[in-house]
């Protein structure tokens, strides 16, 4: 069994709980806890960091004392990223704030943050994506419903490893990086980038989907 942690700093991380919560008697999760320091981080198998605003999750960890201890998980845990996440976890991030902003540094991909507009642009968007059938309980094809909200966009993949998941149709976001889709959600080794709010909704497959992953990982080490 693992021990999930969601990075409580700022942002939406009450969700990701319920959602994970929702998860204990299907999967093999012993516990979910808010992470706030690096005790706590030390505590926990994988991690989510999720959505709210990069620039204060980074200064907020900044200021917890806690911003080396991160780097340090991410390197070789299991994290997922979403949204605000997603960038933190990124090597390289475009449209960042005046002076620069602290990243993670890990995910070998370039984000560019509020690629979909201001938060009035929110959209949802329903997609079909076979890499959810493992854990979609025998139904394939089972579109899922995909909720951004001033979310950045997956520009570029800077390391042939990485994984394409799952990319937006033509003709969403700046047309400088759209012309063949953009990507949302990334797969490197023990990371899982995603640039939508999944727990925002019901469906908790891509919750699913990260704790397989995690599970695997932990397995391995
Ligand atoms: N716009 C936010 C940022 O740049 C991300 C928005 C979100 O996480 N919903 O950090």
């Amino acid at each position: 069994t693992i021990r999930i942690g969601v990075l409580a700093l700022q942002g939406a991380f009450i969700e990701h709980i319920h959602a994970l919560n929702s998860l204990r008697n299907i999967e093999h999760i012993s516990n979910v806890i808010e992470v706030r320091t690096k005790e706590e981080l030390a505590s926990v198998d994988a991690l989510i960091i999720p959505g709210g605003e990069s620039t204060t999750i980074a200064l907020v960890a900044e200021r917890s004392g806690m911003l080396d201890d991160l780097r340090a998980f991410v390197q070789t845990k299991p994290t997922w990223g979403t949204c605000a996440g997603l960038i933190l976890l990124s090597k390289n991030a475009i449209h960042t704030k005046k002076g620069g902003q602290q990243l993670l540094n890990v995910l070998p991909v370039t984000v560019y943050r509020n690629q979909f507009g201001r938060q009035v642009d929110s959209f949802t968007i329903k997609l079909s994506s076979p890499c959810l059938d493992a854990v979609s309980d025998g139904s394939t094809n089972v579109p899922f419903e995909y909720v951004f909200i001033r979310a950045p966009a997956i520009a570029s993949i800077d390391d042939p490893e990485v994984e394409s998941l799952v990319s937006l149709p033509p003709g969403h976001g700046h047309t400088e990086i759209t012309e063949n889709g953009v990507l949302v959600a990334v797969k490197y080794r023990n990371l899982l980038g995603t640039s939508f709010h999944p727990e925002l909704t019901t469906d908790n497959r891509w919750h699913r989907y990260f704790v397989r992953m995690a599970l695997g990982e932990t397995a391995q080490s």
